[in-house]
């Protein structure tokens, strides 16, 4: 019988939880829920949930995230949570969005392997089992993938389907469903990843870079019961941008030089050589007029982009070392280390 502890969790004065009395038993599973005005799913959310958790018969915490909720949803959370020690709540002091909610509960993620699920009920509980059955094959990341996805056509799937096969291909991580939230880890992939902005959906893609295993299975997908979605149409769009980011990130994060200053010494080298031309028909022909003619502007133009581009590489290369030193963040992950001692060294 695993020791239950109740958490009681307090909140200090920047809205971070305290957690003053650390439970003793560690679950094997963390299942984190982003919840933002979610009042009439909640109930019918933790049964289903609890029910689908203790069939598969391993042990869990549910981490509940409050995003800045200004429904019922917290008080419910909490009068659930005192009859359940798996059942933890951390509350926002407002709105910081999912990707905020996700990095709260990582942060406090003690299970081996996390579960990311949505609260609306459009995911399937049931599937955690098929999610983690993956994860015992060896996989570290395990993605649901929305085969019979029921949002609208138009403003949802079709979006959805585009930014699908563009972080495909930008990022080498081919999925057929970033969006879903539905999703398992192995603790120590997202444990090693900081959050920013929206970039939860690429959590794969950026848990690349740690060199893991991906792969997807088809999941339930329902229509929203309850409430609506917190998004509109102008979702596609951040995506697109964040996605510049996350290729950014993978391919140039360590080196922001090569890029810059190859682009940078192209136009400058481009810019060059009309401007040199010019200088040459000028010092042929000293009557030459060179000052109207369009070729010189394009040449400076050129110039001064490739300047700036490689002031851009060499700033870039500043800002890196500051981000890597600062928190002491290594450019490589470590599977593993092996040293046999020799049995002469260990004999004296
Ligand atoms: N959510 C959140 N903070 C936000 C927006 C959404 O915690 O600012 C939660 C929301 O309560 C839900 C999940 O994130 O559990 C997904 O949101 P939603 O269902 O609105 O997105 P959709 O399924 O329409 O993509
Ligand atoms: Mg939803």
């Amino acid at each position: 019988m695993l020791a239950s502890v109740p958490h009681t969790a307090h909140y200090d004065s920047v809205g971070v939880a305290a957690h003053t009395v650390p439970s003793i038993a560690t679950p094997y599973l963390s299942v984190v829920v982003p919840i933002y005005n979610e009042e009439e799913s909640i109930p019918s959310l933790y049964e289903r949930l609890t029910t689908s958790l203790t069939a598969l018969g391993r042990s869990y915490e549910i981490i509940t995230v409050d995003d800045g909720s200004r429904d019922r949803s917290f008080a419910l959370l909490r009068e659930l949570a005192q009859q359940d020690s798996r059942l933890r709540v951390v509350r926002f002091r407002r709105n910081f969005g999912q990707t905020a909610a996700f990095a709260a509960g990582f942060n406090r993620a003690r299970g081996a392997v996390v579960v990311t699920i949505d609260a609306d009920l459009q995911n399937d509980p049931q599937d955690i089992g098929k999610l983690l059955e993956q994860i015992d094959a060896g996989y570290d990341v395990v993605s649901g993938w929305r085969l019979h996805r029921q949002d609208r056509l138009l403003d949802r799937k079709l979006p959805s389907m585009l930014a699908n096969r563009l972080i495909s291909w930008a990022t080498g991580v081919y999925l057929h469903d970033y969006g879903c939230s539905l999703k398992a880890y192995r603790t120590e992939v997202v444990k090693g990843i900081q959050l920013y902005g929206e970039l939860h959906r690429f959590i794969p893609a950026i848990a690349s870079w740690q060199g893991v295993s991906v792969t997807e299975i088809p999941v339930n997908h329902a229509a929203r019961q309850f409430g609506t979605s917190k998004y509109g149409i102008g979702r596609t769009l951040r995506v697109v941008l964040d996605l510049l980011t996350v290729r950014f990130l993978l391919s140039y994060g360590t080196r922001p030089m090569q890029i810059f200053g190859l682009l940078g010494l192209v136009s400058f080298v481009a810019g060059l050589i009309p401007t040199l031309y010019l200088t040459v028909l000028k010092l042929l022909d000293w009557q030459t007029n060179i000052g109207d003619r369009p070729l010189l502007l394009l040449g400076v133009l050129l110039i001064i982009i490739g300047v700036q581009f490689i002031s851009l590489g060499l700033i870039g290369e500043l800002v890196m070392r500051v981000y890597y030193e600062s928190q002491q963040k290594p450019i490589y992950v470590v599977r593993e280390e092996l040293h046999y001692p020799d049995t002469n060294e260990q004999a004296e």
